[in-house]
């Protein structure tokens, strides 16, 4: 059995919040349905794929999977243990807004096998969701956390959002307490960044909005993991934190090189060294999937698939295994692609050890000013790559 985890795409949302640029979009309920029945068809087309495949982790993101009915989330995880061996003990994560789900909801969904929740909480500060377009209330956020407590989900997490324009350390630290104080298992922190071409974007152009400057999103960044440490958070990746045994083990599959398979709409996976990306739009995805059957050949979903070559492969590698806070052993990548490090990377990892931002010794790893830099690092690792092709 090969192990195989599979991300699914849902691209709804009630609202598109002004600072996203994901493959997500609102007022297409009427797609729903039909989205759905695209999905099982895509899932069994993979069929060559999934069958001897032990499925390690299933991950629903979007979009918002949470504002699909459960039934269609059921019919996806029933189609994928119909192709492929379910591994025991196999997790099912899910992404949800506080706010628009039910006890019912969670129930179904638990049901239908779905161990794992996280829900986009992003701030306890009423101004601050009102300022990203969220639609819960603070308080929707605990009640939600009870409904999946109480549907017997096993791990629930939420995430949050700093570096908002505007944003206090206080209205911070408040949102940070708060999820703490509700015991959460799995908290993401992630840096309001502004995506070109969202609305938030054209507000910054316009000048109605000021962005916060890098020194206090820093800061804010660095009193948070002193914060969620204190707590009893562990830290395990540059952008995540959870209580011991509670770490998202579909994400370890993207930052350890692992093979998945992406399912739905503008979904990438990543298959014996293969990149892959589906048709974006929902219309257009839905569309091709009628007329998809189990052909031993790559769905006709897919519209762009590329072997990276080895230089990119390999930074691509270095640079998604440096997110994990352990970072890796260098005999992981001798293992993976039979060169030693030094002699791939050697000139800019001496580099960054020399600024203090990395590392060396049985592991390669960021250090905590690192973390703060790993796009730079990652920046120097492709130059690198790109110079000694
Ligand atoms: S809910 Fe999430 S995916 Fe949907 S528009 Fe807002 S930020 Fe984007």
């Amino acid at each position: 059995m090969i192990p195989l985890s599979v991300y699914v795409h849902i691209p709804f949302c009630t609202v598109k919040c002004s600072y996203c640029d994901f493959n997500a979009y609102a007022g297409m309920d009427n797609l729903k349905e039909s989205y759905a029945a695209a999905l099982v068809s895509e899932v069994q087309a993979w069929r060559h794929v999934l069958a001897g495949a032990a499925i390690a982790t299933i991950g629903f993101g979007g979009g918002t999977p949470g504002e699909v009915p459960a039934t269609h989330i059921a019919a996806v995880i029933d189609a994928i243990r119909a192709e492929a061996t379910l591994a025991a003990g196999a997790e099912i994560s899910l992404e949800a807004n506080p706010g628009s789900i039910t006890g019912g909801y969670l129930g179904e969904l638990a049901h239908a096998g779905v161990n794992r929740i996280s829900f986009g909480a992003q701030s306890f500060d009423p101004a601050e969701l009102s300022f990203l377009d969220r639609i819960h209330s603070p308080e929707a956020i605990g009640a939600a956390m009870k409904l999946a407590r109480e549907a017997g989900i096993a791990s629930v997490g939420l995430d949050l959002m700093y570096g908002l324009p505007d944003q206090k350390m206080s209205t911070w630290r408040d949102s940070v307490s708060s999820a703490v104080a509700l015991g959460v298992d799995h908290i993401s922190l992630y840096a309001l960044t502004i995506e070109d071409g969202t609305p938030l974007a054209g507000r910054v152009e316009r000048e109605e909005v000021v962005p916060l400057d890098p020194d206090s999103v820093a800061t804010m960044y660095e009193a948070a993991s002193e914060w969620l440490a204190a707590a009893g958070y562990l830290q395990y990746e540059l952008s995540n934190w959870a209580r011991p045994g509670h770490e998202s083990r579909h994400n370890q599959v993207y930052w350890t090189g692992g093979d998945y398979l992406g399912i739905g709409a503008g979904a990438h996976g990543f298959i014996a060294g293969e990149r892959y990306e589906d048709i974006a739009h929902p219309r257009t995805y839905i569309h091709a999937a009628k007329m998809l059957a189990p052909s031993g050949r790559r769905p006709n979903t897919v519209v762009r698939a590329y072997r990276p070559d080895e230089p990119t492969a390999m930074c691509d590698w270095v640079t998604l295994a440096l997110r994990r806070l352990e970072g890796f052993p260098p005999g992981a990548f001798r293992a993976r692609f039979g060169r030693e490090l030094d002699e791939v990377f050697g000139p800019p990892l001496a580099d960054c050890e020399a600024a203090g931002v990395l590392s060396r010794g049985e592991h390669i790893r960021l250090t905590s000013r690192g973390r703060l830099l790993h796009g730079e690092v990652a920046v120097r690792l492709l130059a690198h790559a790109t110079a000694t092709r």
